[in-house]
């Protein structure tokens, strides 16, 4: 079974894909760190995220990248939003994402074009969004734990900023696909919504 979850920054999708994941069994991919391994790669290597030279060559990023907890700031994901706009980047990741989803038994994949590019013929998809302020809430919550200065007015500037990059791009905008089922966490708890997206891939995994 593949599950498909796409949406904004901080939607929760993330998290509700790691949870579909473990209990679902299936192994999970979180998408978006591909992107941001890209957007990393390229800044230290010098070059410029918004060439798309430049950021194709920082497709080749190394595996360990995955590992630094550089990955997960508010700045690589800025970057991945820019070097994800270029769709030689796009067509250069789209295999590996491919294979994750095909590989035998299935697989979870989080991101923003899974349901309409990567995936198409998933057997569940949702698409996970929350307010603009909650989500800037959250991101914001998270952000003191490491940074007691930081400022809800600039987090939610950056998501602004993000969802409208993402939105507006060109290829494989975020968009929900048409057979997604939407799901809004603004006022869910986690264990809430997890259990709304287990009901939700339940019933589309029995009508498909
Ligand atoms: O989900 P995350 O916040 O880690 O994604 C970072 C950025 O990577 C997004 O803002 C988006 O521009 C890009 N991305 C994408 N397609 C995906 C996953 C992420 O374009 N499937």
């Amino acid at each position: 079974m593949i599950i498909a979850v796409d949406g904004p920054a901080a939607s929760g999708k993330g998290t509700i894909a790691r949870a579909l994941a473990k209990h679902f069994g299936l192994p999970h991919l979180d998408t978006g760190l591909l992107y941001r391994a890209v957007g990393v790669a390229v800044v230290r290597s010098g070059g410029d995220p918004d060439n798309a030279g430049d950021a194709l060559v920082g497709c080749d990023f190394p595996v360990g990248l995955f590992d630094d907890p550089e990955l997960r700031s508010e700045q690589a994901g800025e970057l991945a939003s820019r070097v994800s706009i270029h769709p030689e980047v796009r067509t250069a990741l789209v295999e590996r994402q491919r294979d994750f989803a095909t590989q035998e038994g299935g697989a979870v994949l989080d991101g923003r074009d899974i349901g309409t590019v990567i995936a198409p013929d998933a057997d569940a998809k949702l698409f996970v969004t929350a307010s603009t302020e909650k989500r800037a809430q959250r991101r914001h919550q998270d952000e003191l734990k490491s940074d007691p200065d930081a400022d809800y007015n600039v987090t939610l500037a950056e998501i602004r900023d993000r969802d409208k990059r993402d939105s507006e791009r060109v290829t494989a905008p975020l968009r929900q696909a048409d057979d997604a089922d939407l799901l809004d966490t603004t006022d869910l708890t986690i264990s809430a919504a997890v259990q709304r997206a287990i009901e939700l891939v339940e019933a589309q995994k029995g009508a498909r």
